[in-house]
């Protein structure tokens, strides 16, 4: 997509603050952090929501979640951490390529 910003990020035409990468995902710190650690986890591949997915991405993203399972205490996240991933604007959705926040590095509360 050309004017995806998580796209242009992927590709190397924003900068970010990549706490991991692979050939087919990317974890990067979040530019407005609403935790004292906050990750986006983004697959390359464009597309919005979970309702795109086919059995190649649902692989794809099963294996994001290995990943993050796998780093989470080295992005100094041992004590925890909560994985949210907005899906459409009214659910608060702001950019249309799928991603998967990582929140911790402090308690978090449960309530709105
Ligand atoms: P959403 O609201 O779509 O679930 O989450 C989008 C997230 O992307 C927000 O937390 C926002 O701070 C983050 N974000 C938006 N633009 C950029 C950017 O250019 N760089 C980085 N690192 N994060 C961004
Ligand atoms: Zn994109």
């Amino acid at each position: 997509m050309e004017n995806c910003i998580f796209c242009k990020i992927a590709r190397g035409e924003i900068p970010s603050q990549k706490v991991y990468e692979d050939d087919e995902i990317l974890v990067f710190k979040d530019i407005n952090p609403l935790t004292k650690i906050h990750l986006l986890c983004i697959p390359k591949e464009h597309f919005k929501t979970v309702a795109e997915l086919d059995d190649a991405r649902a692989a794809l993203l099963g294996r994001a979640l290995q990943k993050i399972g796998a780093h989470a205490s080295a992005w100094g996240l041992a004590d925890g951490y909560r994985l949210v991933m907005n899906q459409g604007e009214a659910a608060g959705q702001s950019v249309p390529h799928l991603h998967i926040h990582i929140l911790g590095g402090e308690p978090l509360s449960w309530e709105k």
